[in-house]
C-alpha cells in the first residue's frame, strides 16, 4: 500500500465532482489533498483593442462562465470538507512551486488531448518524474481515448463518421462511486491564494448583468440542465439533427449542454449513459448520426481527428485540408464579425453569438458558410478565431473540425450546396421573430422585407424607422453573384488539389487568386 501523502488535484477542464477519476485517485491514501485551479493571466487580461469586451483569447461571456464553474466547484468541494485553491500565474511555474512548498508526492489531472496540453503536460510530467512525484492523468474528457481508436485504425484517425463508430464500439461506464468526503487541505504555507474572483476583480470594471449569456456555468447547473433535457423521453427518443429549428431562442431546439461539456462540468460518459437509460424505456428511438447519442459521437469523431492530424488547426501543412486561395479582406471580415453584412439572418446570428456565446448548430452552419465558400471567400481560420473567442462552448477540436467541414476544406466536399442567407432562415421563421429580437433596428420592418430589407420601398423603410444604408447596412455582396464566383473558385482549387495530390504550393494558390 502507498504511504499517506500530500496530493494535488489540478483542475483544468473537468470542473466537476461526478465521474472524475483523477479526483478519486487523488483522494485515495492522501492525508492532505490540495484542489488547485490556476488562472493563466494570458487568457484573462482585458484587451481594450478587441472588438467586443473580453481578453484577446476569450470573450467576456466565457470568462464569466468559467468563473461561475469555479464558484460552483468551490462550493461543492466545501460540502466535502475541502475547498478550491485558486492561484494566478504561468501554470508550469506555479505547479513546480506548489510541489516544492507543499511536499507533494502525488499529482493528478485529467489527460488533455489538445496541443496546448500536450506540450504543457509533457513538461509537467518530466518535472514530476525528476523529483519522484507520482502522476496520474486519466482520459475522462471524452468517451474514448483517441489514441486507442487511432491504434485500432492502423495509426491514423478514421476520416469518416461511419468508420469511426464502427471502430469505437461502446464507451466504458461512468464511475458510480459517489465521493462523500475529501481529505482536508494541508497548510498552504506562504503561497498566495486568490478568492474565486469576479469579473470585476479581473480588471473588467463595472459590468451590468444583462450583457451576460443566459447560460450559467457550473456542475450543478449542468446536471439540472441534463435532467430537464432528458425528462421529456419522447423528445430524446425522436431527436433528429439537423431537423431542429435554429431560429427558436427562448427555448433552444437542442440541449445547450455544449458549454458544460467543454468545461467538463458534465461528464460525457454520464451524459451518454443517461441517454441510454432513456432509450431503454421507449419503444423506438433515432440512431447515429442524427440521434442525441449521435451528437456525442460527433464530438468524439472530431476529438480523434484533431488528435491524430498534425496541424489540424491550419490549412498549411494539414494533410486533410484542401488548399484553397482564400481572400484577405479585413473590411468584409469585420462586417461579418460585427453583424453588419446587411443580411439580417446572418447579422442576427452574429449578434446572438456575441451576446449569448451560443447559437444553434444550423445557425453556425449558415454564418460559417457565408464567410467562407458561400459568399465572402474569407479564410476559415479567420472565422474559426472569431468563434474560438466568442463561443462559451469554444472547443479546439470541435471548432476546428466544423470549420474544416463547413468551408469544404475537409470531411465534406459538396461546395455547390450553399446556404442561402435569405431563404434558409425564412423556412423556420417566416415573420422574422429571431431577427427582430437580435436586431431591434429592424423591429418594425414588415415581414415581407425582413430577410431582404434593401428591397423595401423607401416609404416602407421610412415607416419602419429604418433606412437601409443609414440605419442598417446594405448587403456587402450580392449573394447570387458572390456564391457563383465562390463555387467557380472552389472548382478551380479542387481541380488543382486533385492534380497535385493535395500538395499545392503558395505559388499555385497565388495563381488562382
Ligand atoms: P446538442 O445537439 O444538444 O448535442 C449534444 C452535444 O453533442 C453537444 O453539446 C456537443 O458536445 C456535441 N455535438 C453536437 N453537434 C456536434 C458537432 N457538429 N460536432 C461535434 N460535437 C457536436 N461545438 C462545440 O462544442 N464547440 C465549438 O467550438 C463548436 N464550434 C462549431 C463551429 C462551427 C462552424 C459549427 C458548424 C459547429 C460547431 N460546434 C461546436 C458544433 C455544434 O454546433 C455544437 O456542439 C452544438 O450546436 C451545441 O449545442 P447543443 O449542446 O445544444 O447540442
Amino acid at each position: 500500500p502507498l504511504m499517506a501523502t500530500n496530493s494535488i488535484m489540478w483542475f483544468r477542464k473537468g470542473l466537476r465532482i461526478h465521474d472524475n477519476p483523477a479526483l478519486e485517485y487523488a483522494r485515495r491514501d492522501s492525508n492532505h489533498l490540495f484542489p488547485v485551479f490556476i488562472l493563466d493571466p494570458h487568457y484573462l487580461e482585458p484587451d481594450p483593442s478587441a472588438f467586443s469586451p473580453g481578453s484577446t483569447r476569450s470573450g467576456l461571456n466565457r470568462i464569466q462562465f468559467m468563473l461561475e464553474c469555479l464558484f460552483d466547484l468551490d462550493s461543492s468541494l466545501r460540502k466535502l470538507g475541502s475547498r478550491l485553491l485558486v492561484l494566478k500565474g504561468e501554470p508550469f511555474e506555479v505547479l513546480v512551486r506548489l510541489v516544492k512548498e507543499w511536499e507533494v508526492k502525488k499529482l493528478c489531472f485529467e489527460y488533455g488531448t489538445e496541443p496546448h496540453y500536450q506540450t504543457l503536460d509533457k513538461q509537467v510530467k518530466e518535472y514530476a518524474c525528476s523529483v519522484g512525484v507520482d502522476v496520474y492523468t486519466p482520459v475522462s474528457h471524452t468517451l474514448f481515448n483517441p489514441e486507442d481508436i487511432i491504434e485500432m485504425n492502423g495509426g491514423t484517425p478514421p476520416m469518416s463518421y461511419q468508420s469511426f463508430i464502427k471502430l469505437a464500439g461502446k464507451p466504458s461506464s461512468p464511475r458510480t462511486t459517489t465521493i462523500t468526503s475529501l481529505p482536508p487541505i494541508g497548510s498552504i504555507c506562504d503561497v498566495e491564494m486568490l478568492r474565486v474572483s469576479t469579473i470585476k476583480e479581473l480588471g473588467y470594471g463595472e459590468i451590468t448583468e444583462e450583457v451576460f449569456s443566459p447560460f450559467k456555468g457550473g456542475e450543478s447547473e449542468a446536471l439540472k440542465r441534463l435532467r430537464e433535457s432528458l425528462d421529456d423521453k419522447q423528445w430524446v427518443a425522436s431527436f433528429e439533427k439537423p431537423k431542429g429549428d435554429p431560429s427558436v431562442f427562448l427555448k433552444p431546439a437542442t440541449t445547450v449542454l455544449s458549454p458544460y461539456l467543454k468545461f467538463g462540468c458534465l461528464s460525457s460518459r454520464y451524459f451518454y449513459q443517461c441517454i441510454q437509460d432513456v432509450y431503454k424505456n421507449v419503444k423506438k428511438h433515432t440512431s447515429p448520426p442524427v440521434s442525441l447519442v449521435g451528437q456525442l459521437l460527433w464530438r468524439e469523431f472530431f476529438y480523434c481527428a484533431a488528435y491524430g492530424v498534425p496541424n489540424f488547426d491550419q490549412m498549411k501543412g494539414n494533410r486533410i485540408c484542401k488548399q484553397i486561395p482564400w481572400n484577405e479582406d479585413e473590411e468584409l471580415l469585420a462586417a461579418w464579425r460585427e453583424g453588419r453584412t446587411g443580411y439580417p439572418w446572418i447579422d442576427a446570428i452574429m449578434v446572438q453569438l456575441q451576446k449569448w456565446g451560443w447559437v444553434h448548430h444550423l445557425a453556425r452552419h449558415c454564418v460559417a458558410c457565408f464567410l467562407t465558400r458561400g459568399d465572402l471567400f474569407i479564410h476559415w481560420e479567420r472565422g474559426r478565431d472569431v468563434f474560438e473567442r466568442l463561443l462559451i462552448d469554444s472547443d479546439w477540436a470541435i471548432n476546428n473540425g466544423n470549420w474544416l467541414w463547413l468551408s469544404c476544406s475537409s470531411f465534406f466536399y459538396q461546395y455547390n450546396r450553399v446556404y442561402s442567407p435569405t431563404s434558409f432562415g425564412k423556412k423556420y421563421d417566416p415573420t422574422g421573430k429571431y431577427i427582430r429580437h437580435f436586431l431591434p433596428v429592424l423591429q418594425d420592418m414588415p415581414k415581407e422585407y425582413i430577410y431582404e430589407p434593401w428591397t423595401a420601398p423607401l416609404s416602407v423603410q421610412k415607416k419602419a424607422n429604418c433606412i437601409i444604408g443609414r440605419d442598417y447596412p446594405k448587403p456587402v455582396v450580392d449573394h447570387v453573384l458572390a456564391s457563383k464566383e465562390c463555387k467557380d473558385k472552389m472548382a478551380e482549387a479542387y481541380a488543382l488539389n486533385r492534380e497535385n495530390n493535395g500538395i499545392v504550393s503558395e505559388g499555385d494558390l497565388k495563381s488562382l487568386r
